[in-house]
């Protein structure tokens, strides 16, 4: 079935690549030969995520799945610099949860303020002007940029509320909602489930009000994936407490005790861990009630599960104020809203090492080693620690790169550029 409620979608973002630096030198009338004033390459845009709190599905991602920050441009002669690429910056529902797409780890939560860098742009490449040196006055090269990253993730939207309504459709969740919040959800009455989850904000006194999310029907069987039920499930991961709306009219010859076994079977199926979240049960529609014994079986099946029950009437407004200063008073004992920590280790990208770099020799002797995969290589290392610095020395090694340089003569102490870091050579 068609979901209208875009709740996950996929996502390859990749940030701007670094423009590249400039070889030139001063030109100026009567002066002879000017020194270098390559400009550097402009720094690549990032992919920036930013929570916007009007967008409530994931709807935009369906249409367009490809982001790309800008590129930095190139450096120019008279030592201008590139100009830097523009972020791109994707907004997204409050509530969106990044993973990697591969492993499923968590890169981060949007649930707060702040905006997350998902894919960091390249440092520009210099510009020929930093390569003088009193041995080498002209240097005839200059530096290409660092590639941005590219990541492929998958959002996951899991709205913020403190409590979620559950229970089978009709039973009167989205009336409940309309009824303690401003919230105008769709009221109907036939056994079809609202396509939208809902949220609201309960007004209770100073401090203590708090958000209600009217989740979509949890049809039987949704587990096995019939009908939409168990997407939506994941809305309610993060509630605190969870109230569990019953119909006890009796009215369709329902059976209130099996209802609720019903829906916390699809609960569990979905997730233990959300099972066994606080509960609490509205008994609903009592102002229909034909048989007070289905009631007071509920109360007494709920009870001994340990979810105290509330009578109330939705439609008429009955036990409703209770209701709510009871799921108030729960909200008093039980933690926060859950956030996600982020699980995602950073990882070195794979490079394929197979192609040999280029290694030659300037005037004054340095060794000038560069390729495309030594940038890739360098623009995820962070050289300010020491196990990265370690695993590039490695990757180095096992491309044979240090062997070839010294079948190509190199001596200790021989002053070498790696794309442009600069040291002296150790063996
Ligand atoms: P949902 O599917 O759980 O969101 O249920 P709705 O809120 O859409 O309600 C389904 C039907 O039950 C609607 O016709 C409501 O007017 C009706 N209803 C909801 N609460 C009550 C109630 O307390 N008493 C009575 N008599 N009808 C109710
Ligand atoms: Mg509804």
């Amino acid at each position: 079935m068609a979901n209208q409620f875009i709740d996950t979608a996929r996502i390859t973002v990749r940030a701007g690549n670094g423009g590249g630096g400039a070889v030139s030198f001063h030109r100026e009338k009567y002066v002879a030969a000017g020194g270098p004033d390559g400009g550097d390459g402009g720094r690549g845009g990032d992919v920036v995520l930013r929570v916007d709190p009007h967008m409530s599905t994931l709807m935009d991602f369906r249409y367009k799945r490809k982001y790309a920050a800008e590129n930095g441009r190139d450096g120019s002669g008279k030592r201008c610099s590139g100009k830097d690429g523009a972020d791109l910056v994707i907004r997204v529902p409050r509530g969106t949860v990044v993973r990697d797409l591969e492993t499923r780890e968590i890169i981060c939560d949007m649930s707060g303020e702040e905006d997350f860098v998902l894919a960091r742009g390249g440092n520009g490449g210099w510009g020929n002007q930093h390569f003088a040196t009193p041995t080498r006055q002209v240097p005839r090269f200059a530096k290409a940029g660092l590639p941005g990253q590219a990541r492929e993730v998958l959002l996951e939207l899991k709205l913020l509320a403190d409590v979620g309504l559950v229970g089978f459709p009709n039973v009167g969740k989205s009336t409940l909602l309309s009824v303690v919040t401003r919230a105008q959800p769709k009221i109907a009455n036939y056994h079809f489930t609202t396509l939208f989850p809902n949220l609201g904000v309960v007004p209770m006194e100073e401090g203590r009000s708090f958000v209600l999310a009217d989740i979509p029907g949890i049809i039987e069987g949704a587990a096995a994936g019939a009908g939409l039920g168990h997407d939506f499930l994941r809305h309610i991961d993060r509630c605190r407490l969870l109230i569990h709306v019953v119909d006890v009219s009796g009215s369709e010859g329902r059976d209130p005790v099996a209802d609720f076994d019903a829906i916390c079977a699809e609960l569990a199926q979905w997730s233990p861990e959300l099972a066994s979240r606080r509960m609490i049960v509205a008994a609903n529609k009592a102002d229909i009630m034909e048989d007070p014994s289905l009631l007071e079986r509920l109360r007494e099946h709920a009870e001994a599960k340990g979810c105290p029950v509330y009578v109330i009437s939705a439609a008429a407004h009955q036990g409703v104020k209770e209701l709510m200063y009871a799921a108030a008073a729960e909200l008093d004992a039980l933690p926060p809203v859950i956030t996600y920590e982020p699980t995602y280790v950073e990882r070195p990208p794979e490079v394929d090492t197979s192609a040999p770099l280029d290694i030659t020799r300037d005037e004054d002797g340095t060794w000038l080693v560069d390729g495309p995969w030594l940038r890739q290589l360098m623009a995820n290392v962070n050289f300010g620690d020491y196990e990265s610095r370690n695993w590039f020395d490695r990757k180095l090694r096992e491309a044979g790169v240090f062997q070839r340089m010294e079948d190509m003569g190199v001596q200790d102490g021989d002053n070498v550029c790696l794309y442009n870091l600069e040291f002296e050579y150790q063996r």
